[in-house]
């Protein structure tokens, strides 16, 4: 285990039994460092994740179909590009397969929701990365009833099997919640409109959305209970300081990979024989 942690963020993190209205958003769950034992912990340990994807890449290129997708989930400014752009950033960008899902196109609209997820999901050897999923359409699609709820209910089971079909295909899927408390996003979104270079992140919809705060951690409850499953547990990572959220969705990436017992692929050639070759050419 990493130094630091008491207990592996696979299960110091698990969304079994947590209460979203009453988690800590500024805990650090099974991380007894500070924030300079963290950023010390998240160099080390981003290298041990570099290592691991190239791995899973290479093995990829030789025909092992395996792949790792990473869901984030969270409000806005709870820190999911921030993910994509240090974490994601950190490993090779040739084995990556990022998306982000928006409101649906009109054509997106035409399909099944899971249609432009299907599309989007890695290839073997990949790191797939989602910035918002197909649980958009059990959250937002809920929150504001885009559709009746008699639409959106039965999707909790269908995203189930969704995802045990990803894992009978050797795709493991982490999937990550990430919460800031109310006042901490009112900061976050408050940078936006002081920062020329955040304006871009802002958008004037962010401020509506804070009135349905209370409806949206049900939806997120709702979403944890009936979808964090063995073959896709969900993780709660508490994301007011942004070092740690890194750190922990690090984390989560490297166990998963640990998992996969990953070696380098095996030489499709007779090595000795290419030597020769290579000192006669
Ligand atoms: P952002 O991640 O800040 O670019 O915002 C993307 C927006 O798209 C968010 O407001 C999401 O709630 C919204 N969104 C994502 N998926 C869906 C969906 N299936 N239906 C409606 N809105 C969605
Ligand atoms: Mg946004």
């Amino acid at each position: 285990m990493a130094k630091y942690w008491t207990t592996p963020a696979v299960e110091a993190l698990r969304a079994d039994g947590v209460r979203i209205s009453e988690l800590d958003t500024s805990a650090t769950p099974g991380f007894t460092g500070d924030k300079a034992a963290g950023v010390e912990s998240l160099a080390e340990r981003t290298a041990v994740l570099s290592g691991l994807q190239e791995k899973l890449y290479a093995n990829g290129r030789s025909g092992d179909k395996r792949s790792v997708l990473l869901v984030l989930q969270g409000m806005d400014t709870a820190g999911k590009g921030g993910i994509v752009r240090h974490v994601i950033g950190s490993v090779d960008p040739q084995g990556v397969d990022h998306a982000a899902f928006g409101v649906p196109t009109p054509e997106e609209k035409r399909h099944h929701y899971l249609w432009r997820i299907r599309k989007a999901l890695p290839r073997g050897g990949q790191l797939g990365v989602f910035d918002r999923s197909h649980y958009e359409d059990v959250l937002v699609v809920r929150v504001h009833d885009l559709v009746p709820r008699s639409e959106w209910e039965p999707r909790y089971d269908e995203i189930n099997a969704f995802e045990q079909e990803l894992a009978d295909e050797d795709t493991t899927v982490v999937k990550v919640a990430m919460f800031v408390s109310l006042d901490e996003q009112k900061r976050r979104l408050r940078e936006r409109l002081e920062r020329p270079d955040k304006y871009w992140k802002f958008n004037p919809s962010d401020i509506d959305e804070r009135a349905y705060w209370p409806a949206y951690q049900e939806a997120y409850q709702a979403m944890l209970e009936r979808t964090s499953t063995d073959v896709a547990p969900w993780y709660v990572i508490p994301a007011d300081r942004k070092w740690f959220a890194r750190l922990a969705i690090t984390e989560l990436l490297v166990e998963a990979l640990e998992t996969l017992d990953l070696d380098w692929p095996k030489a499709g050639f007779d090595i000795q024989e290419q030597l020769r070759r290579l000192e006669q050419a």
